[in-house]
């Protein structure tokens, strides 16, 4: 059945006038698409944007003498709640504090369309403060890529989303605000993350150096390394101690961060194999995790490896810190 109205149409009479732009001096209303009026004026549009400066050059109705005359309406193609963030940021003293990140993607887009570069200026260094950057790492990134908003806040955003738990593993996972993410900076993205989980890997497996004899953990040193060493790594290593690799290097994928190594949850995970309470479980016993065989007669790992883990991490974590700082975001090709 075709029904004669249109369900889209708005009746003129549900109009509202917006509550921040409703100034009596105003001299032009922009009406949104979904039928609110905003009166402002004129020269604030012009003085803003090269696009409203064609618009208003050229020559508007007068009304007759005696005849009360409404303000010329321009149709825009946005919603109210874009135009009031658009507006807000044009009059100085309506600027917002806050945008919420969901809104930026419109707010920039209309800026641009209308040829704010101000506006769009303004909102680059709203993107530039810490509580952008911190919670929304991703969003930041993608729209300072869209923008040119410069490599030193793509590096930052970059950095800034190692922190967040694996967001990228698919470009539809990515929140909203990010989703003009071109293909080619989530990929950098992407391998930018892989490069700096990469760095953990050989300071867990190799550190300190095996040559080393002085401060060696007992991971290194151990005699059940030798029976229970699964051939992954370059030098035995203990199954709990390999499988304490795995663990950390799983929630360090997650969380590419030195807090990631100093959590005492991650610690704790293994060194309670080695606690009396776990006595008589299945991984009782170092070097028996996972039904790998029979710790050595003389294996040591008990005794020293909670102390040593703990110290051990702390340098870790550091040494992490330095070289994620060091680590330079390269968008590719
Ligand atoms: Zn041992």
């Amino acid at each position: 059945m075709a029904s004669t109205e249109s369900p889209t149409a708005q009746p003129p009479e549900e109009r509202v006038l917006s509550e921040i732009f409703n100034s009596s001096t105003a001299d032009l209303t922009l009406r949104t698409h979904d039928a609110v009026d905003f009166r402002v004026h004129r020269y604030v549009l012009v003085m803003a944007s090269t696009v409203f400066e064609g618009m208003c050059s050229l020559p508007q109705p007068t009304a007759a003498a005696g005849e009360k005359q409404e303000l010329p309406v321009v149709q825009m193609g946005e919603d109210s709640h874009t135009m009031t963030r658009l507006l807000m940021l044009l009059y100085p003293d309506k600027h917002p504090t806050h945008i919420d990140v969901t809104m930026l993607p419109d707010v920039l887009r209309a800026a641009e369309k209308y040829d704010m570069h101000g506006v769009v200026a303004q909102l680059g260094n709203f993107l530039r403060r810490a509580d952008y950057v911190q919670k929304h790492p991703l969003e930041v990134f993608a729209l300072a890529c869209q923008y040119n908003f410069g490599d030193d806040l793509i590096e930052l955003a970059a950095k800034a989303s190692l922190r967040q738990v694996s967001p990228l593993k698919t470009l539809g996972s990515l929140p909203p605000a990010a989703r003009g993410l071109s293909a080619g900076a989530y990929h950098g993205l992407l391998v930018y993350r892989q490069k700096c989980t990469n760095i953990l890997l050989p300071m867990l497996v190799n550190w300190p150096h095996p040559d080393v004899i002085v401060g060696k953990p007992v991971w290194h040193t151990c005699i059940c390394r030798l029976k229970t060493n699964n051939g992954k790594y370059s030098s035995p290593l203990p199954s709990w101690y390999a499988d304490h690799v795995e663990r950390t290097m799983a929630a360090f994928s997650q969380v590419v961060d030195a807090s990631t190594l100093r959590s005492p949850n991650l610690i704790a995970t293994t060194t309670y194999q080695f606690s009396p309470l776990a006595a008589g479980t299945a991984a009782a016993a170092p070097g028996v995790a996972k039904g790998r065989g029979k710790p050595a007669a003389s294996c040591n790992c008990a005794e020293s490896a909670p102390y040593e883990l703990v110290k051990f991490h702390a340098v870790v974590a550091d040494e992490v810190e330095r070289q994620l700082d060091r680590m330079k975001f390269q968008l590719l090709g």
